[in-house]
């Protein structure tokens, strides 16, 4: 029985290896002319204050609104963006409407707008044609404060191109946009590289956040995060917040803000716009 299930495995495989070939042609084809077409969307995820339940940041997450396939996700379609060198074209419209939208929750009487609109920048990006310069004319454009946007880079991203993306990083610095390393624990980063890094907050990785309550050794790694980030000074944010246990088990380790479907999803701007108009309280801290 075994074996038949094995050789029903490898005619499946094929099949399913084709179509992924297929899918893959499609998938850059159509993502040529996605941008371009405006079938962009960005969502928009709140990051909360752990101990005053506060609305810290909202960070913009990407959509492609595909015609046929509906809205997909960031993490389906940006490494091939990537990969078929569209990381500067994606890159420049994430920042812009990402921008546009903050103006308007900053033009809205009825609702306090968040802090800071944080953006994920990828390598691609960030090392593009004058990033920075192009990040100063969006901040003007829309009449944002430097503090008021903030992008986020993989620990990976830092390491496979450390002087190119160093330099881009002191440029952000210097306009004093905020800068948060992404996906911290994961990227192999040393004490040294940190110590370099004009960086503000430090985003613990969403893996050694689900299992924290339960796991001894997810809870020594966000223990030892929590503490280097207080040593350099730095902001923590515990990402993929799931469930009630975990925020008990951040206030404990001293984690100072979090993100995560437990609060909310990422939403589309018009539901942020009512939403920022009559903010719950997630957290319980009122
Ligand atoms: P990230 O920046 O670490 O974003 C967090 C990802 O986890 C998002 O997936 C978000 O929807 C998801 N998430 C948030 N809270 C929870 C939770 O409680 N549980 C679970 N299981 N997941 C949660 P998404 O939107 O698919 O994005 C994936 C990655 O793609 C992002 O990771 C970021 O690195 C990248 N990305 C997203 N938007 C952009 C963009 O505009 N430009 C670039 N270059 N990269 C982007
Ligand atoms: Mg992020
Ligand atoms: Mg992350
Ligand atoms: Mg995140």
């Amino acid at each position: 029985e075994a074996k038949k299930r094995g050789g029903d495995t490898v005619v499946s495989f094929n099949d399913d290896l084709h179509w992924r070939l297929l899918d893959r042609a499609d998938l850059e084809f159509r993502l040529r002319s996605a941008i371009g077409d405006g079938e962009m969307r960005l969502h928009f995820q709140p990051e909360f204050d752990l101990r005053s339940g506060d609305l810290t940041a909202l960070e913009a997450l990407v959509r492609w609104e595909h015609p046929e396939r509906g809205l997909i996700s960031a993490g389906a379609f940006v490494s091939v963006i990537e990969e078929i060198n569209l990381a500067a074209d994606l890159g420049r419209w994430v920042l812009e409407e990402a921008c546009r939208r903050l103006a308007d929750w900053k033009a809205a009487a009825d609702a306090k707008p968040p802090p800071v609109v944080r953006v994920n920048i990828s390598a691609g990006e960030l090392i593009s044609t004058d990033f920075v310069g192009f990040v100063g004319t969006m901040l003007s454009r829309y009449g944002h404060a430097p503090k008021e946007l903030g992008i986020e880079i993989t620990e990976s991203t830092v390491m496979r191109d450390l002087e190119d993306v160093l330099a881009t990083l002191r440029g952000l610095r210097r306009l004093g946009v905020t800068i948060a390393i992404d996906d911290f624990g994961t990227g192999y980063s040393s004490l040294s590289h940190l110590k370099q890094l004009p960086v503000d907050v430090l985003k613990i990785d969403r893996s050694f956040v689900s299992g924290l309550a339960n796991d001894s050794g997810d809870r020594a790694i966000v223990s030892a995060i929590v503490r280097l980030a207080e040593a350099f000074g730095l902001t923590t944010v515990a990402e993929g917040v799931e469930d009630p246990s975990a925020v008990a088990a951040l206030l404990e380790l001293g984690c100072h803000r979090a993100q995560g479907f437990l609060m909310s999803e990422p939403l589309p701007a018009d539901e942020i716009s009512r939403w920022l108009a009559s903010p719950r309280d997630y957290l319980g801290s009122k």
